[in-house]
């Protein structure tokens, strides 16, 4: 049952494959020799995340756990260039972070409504009309595409909210989120109610509006793993303000100031950081209240410890609206909602450049077309844009002893090495 809210998820992406360039020539009735007119391979799709707010949590993902985008297709002759393959884009609740899944780094928060690109899609390979020159007008060749990029991610869940509540099992936590704001969490008079965390978004005036969460209660012995609330608690991490609410009723035989304790020392045995976070305490179920003496403990206890007391009935929506009131007033004061900066660097893959490429020699004697597995791996994770890129390139070509072999083979100065979508005039 408690299992049923999914906020971790592992993943396997895979961007699109190139699609590969053709060879083929231009045939007319009559027409003798017709040029080189192969067309290009698509660009295989991308994985792009993108935001959707109808989510809250990362059930999806425990279905599925691989995501592929298509390949491009193939070019064709007379110059058509194959069909892109579409990008693949993967919805996740506002909040997600996601990190590698070896080093467990972020990669990117997805708390923002910018899409992202997780792994880009590989490059098609060009066909036989892209190599037509002067000098080389018969090119019989045709290059490969290039394969998308792949990642193993960690999805993980850390709520994107202004405000968050706390507090015991039933002490009206839902009932108040849906008294102030649109969200219908459930309510029900037994413990472990709330197994989603529920977000609400309160309207204060006129273009002020802020975020209000409903994690599920926390109760004693969370902070060390026993019982539903520590799985919860990383979702008021970035809450900026947290609601402390404590039933006064004495209904249910509670104390209230125990209560207020108890709580507090579950979040510093999580996080003394969360601890010290700014707290208004709502005083709640003030309509059956039997003894008002629990209210004033409560009140002297907590404000002896330099917080706010706020008397509500959640029930029947007495103080909601100043509770409300000094919420976004404290808000207005405190910084905005952490957003993690990612940590991960992509790091060159560990390419094994020793197994021997396939070099032939075009028919124009001066251009040598040089394929391979590694050759492919190389290129798709080398940038051309980037200085050290393609420093990092051309030093993988150098040790594999590429060079070596085409001189054996007899290259020749200003003879052109063609690799894949990249070509360069050979210089001793
Ligand atoms: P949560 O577990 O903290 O989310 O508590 P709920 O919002 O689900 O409320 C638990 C029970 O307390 C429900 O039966 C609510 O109707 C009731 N309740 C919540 N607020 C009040 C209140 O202000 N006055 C009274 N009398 N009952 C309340
Ligand atoms: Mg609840």
């Amino acid at each position: 049952m408690a299992t049923s809210f999914i906020d971790k998820a592992r993943i396997t992406v895979k961007a699109g494959n190139g699609g590969n360039g053709v060879v083929s020539f231009h045939r007319e009735k009559y027409v003798a020799a017709g040029g080189p007119d192969g067309g290009d391979g698509g660009k295989g799709g991308s994985i792009v995340l993108q935001v959707d707010d109808n989510l809250s949590t990362l059930m999806d993902f425990r279905y599925k756990r691989k995501y592929v985008a298509p390949s491009g297709a193939d070019g064709q002759g007379g110059r058509r260039s194959g069909k892109d393959g579409q990008d693949l884009i993967i919805r996740v609740p506002r909040g997600t972070l996601v990190r590698d899944a070896e080093t467990n780094e972020i990669i990117k928060d997805m708390s923002g409504t910018e899409p992202y690109v997780l792994c880009k899609g590989g490059r098609g390979g060009w066909g036989n009309s892209h190599f037509a020159t002067p000098t080389r007008q018969v090119p019989r060749f045709a290059k490969g595409g290039l394969p998308g990029e792949s990642h193993d991610v960690i999805l993980e869940l850390k709520l994107l909210a202004d405000v968050g509540l706390i507090g015991f099992p039933n002490v009206g936590k839902s009932t108040l989120l849906s008294v102030v704001s649109k969200a219908q969490p459930k309510i029900a008079n037994y413990h472990f109610t709330t197994l989603f965390p529920n977000l609400g978004v309160v309207w204060v005036e006129d273009g002020v509006s802020f975020v209000m969460a409903d994690i599920p209660g926390i109760i004693e012995g969370a902070s060390e793993g026993a019982g539903l609330g520590h799985d919860f608690l990383r979702h008021i991490d970035r809450c900026r303000l947290l609601v402390h609410v404590v039933d006064v009723s004495g209904s249910e035989g509670r104390d209230p100031v125990a209560d207020f304790d108890a709580i507090n020392e579950e979040l510093k045995q999580y996080s003394p950081e969360l601890a010290t976070r700014p707290q208004i305490v709502a005083a709640n179920k003030t309509d059956i209240m039997e003894d008002p003496e629990n209210l004033e403990r409560l009140r002297a206890h907590v404000e002896g410890l330099g917080y706010t007391l706020l008397e509500i009935s959640a029930a029947a929506h007495q103080g909601t609206r100043q509770l409300v009131g000094k919420v976004a007033g404290m808000l207005s004061m405190l910084p905005p909602v952490t957003v993690y900066e990612p940590e991960y660097v992509p790091k060159p893959p560990v390419i094994d450049t020793s197994a021997p490429l396939d070099i032939r020699r075009a028919d124009d004697g001066h251009t040598w077309l040089v394929e391979g597995p590694w050759l492919q791996r190389l290129m798709s994770n080398t940038n051309f844009g980037d200085y050290e890129s393609r420093m990092w390139f051309d030093r993988q070509l150098r040790e594999s002893g590429l060079y070596q072999r085409l001189e054996e083979m007899g290259i020749q100065d200003g003879d052109t090495v063609s690799l894949y979508d990249f070509e360069f005039e050979y210089q001793r």
